[in-house]
């Protein structure tokens, strides 16, 4: 591992000053995903700049929405009474996420900024545009079972690996950020990126911005709510695909659906087609196949992944199915 400098950062201003002084400068949160890259010698920073000091809260607001600060980790988020009451789905997706050990270290800020777990990414002697630019994607014609159906491109075919980023998209999250230039607001949805050209830019985020906070608005379905992970064995595993779903039905017919795939493409990715789909129509599985239909019309898989378009639709109608017990409307 190559050496580097090492500053705890007071505030979020003193660490994003430091950070535009320092072009090879990185946050460090939990490292959980960056440490191992630098042993590695994947990332090669010269400095790290500790966030975890940052404020580490949870807090609802006066309309309902909750406020969860960055370095805030992520046991404590799975284990906070206001996150099970009111969006289960997103406690059980950080629990599907890791052992109890890593989520008791990593932090919600460096959840959302992990990188993919392709194995030619971790491989310095594979050619990997993400890692080097320019350089080709050996996953395209090598071993691609773990790899993306939706939104990859010639260049880069690598998934997201978090379980948490799958439900904060169905939630409609935003991401509180603030650089040199002073503060703004990331919906989720646009946060993280698909590859196209630049698969080596994961995320909207400004080299100097740093996550401070996500906020995730009131609503009235996220309780009647299911996480599903499918993977290759039961535990500290990364997702085949799982699927993050949400619904209200009122009288037999779907008021309101959010639903997102984790494990299929280069970012969480949301069902738009699903939820544009389903509302005003009947809940029953018909309808959800169809709407699983919609949403992978456009998949395409590689030499071994082929099997995760019908595993996610499978999974699609299966989780829909069981939050309105199977197929009645609940
Ligand atoms: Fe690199 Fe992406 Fe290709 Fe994997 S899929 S080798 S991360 S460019």
């Amino acid at each position: 591992m190559k050496n580097f400098a090492y500053t705890r950062a007071a505030d979020a201003a003193h660490a994003t000053n430091l950070i535009a002084q320092n072009g090879r400068a990185k946050f460090l949160g939990g490292g959980t995903n960056l440490v191992d890259l630098m042993r590695e010698n994947i990332e090669q920073p010269d400095a790290l700049v500790d966030v975890t000091g940052l404020p580490d809260q949870i807090e609802e607001t006066a309309d309902g929405s909750i406020i969860i600060g960055a370095a805030v980790k992520n046991s404590q988020v799975a284990n906070h009474r206001l996150i099970r009451e009111k969006y289960p789905f997103l406690a059980h997706a950080i629990v599907f996420g890791a052992s109890g050990q890593i989520r008791n270290m990593a932090t919600v800020g460096g959840n959302l900024l992990q990188r993919t777990r392709c194995y030619y990414f971790y491989d310095e002697a594979a050619n990997c545009n993400k890692r080097s630019p320019g350089s080709g994607c050996d996953a395209l014609e090598g071993f691609n079972r773990i790899h993306a159906i939706l939104g990859s491109s010639p260049n880069c075919i690598a998934t997201h690996p978090s379980d948490m980023c799958v439900a904060l998209a169905a939630l409609d999250a935003t991401v509180q950020v603030e650089g040199r230039n002073g503060k703004r607001e990331i919906k989720f949805d646009d946060f993280h990126r698909l590859p196209g050209d630049t698969p080596h830019v994961e995320t909207d985020l400004q080299a100097d911005e740093l996550i401070t906070s996500i906020e995730i608005p009131q609503n009235n379905f996220a309780v009647n709510s299911l996480y599903r992970k499918v993977r290759d064995r039961a535990s500290y595993a990364f997702a085949l695909v799982s699927v993050a779903a949400a619904l209200e039905v009122d009288d037999g017919v779907v008021k309101n659906a959010r639903l997102a795939l984790g494990g299929v493409a280069h970012k969480p990715w949301r069902a738009f087609e699903v939820e544009s789909f389903l509302t005003g129509k009947a809940a029953t599985e018909e309808n959800y196949r169809q709407a699983a239909k919609a949403e992978l019309e456009n998949a395409q898989g590689f030499e071994h992944n082929n099997f995760k378009i019908e595993l996610a639709r499978r999974t699609i109608v299966s989780v829909l199915s069981e939050l309105t017990g199977n197929g009645e409307a609940k």
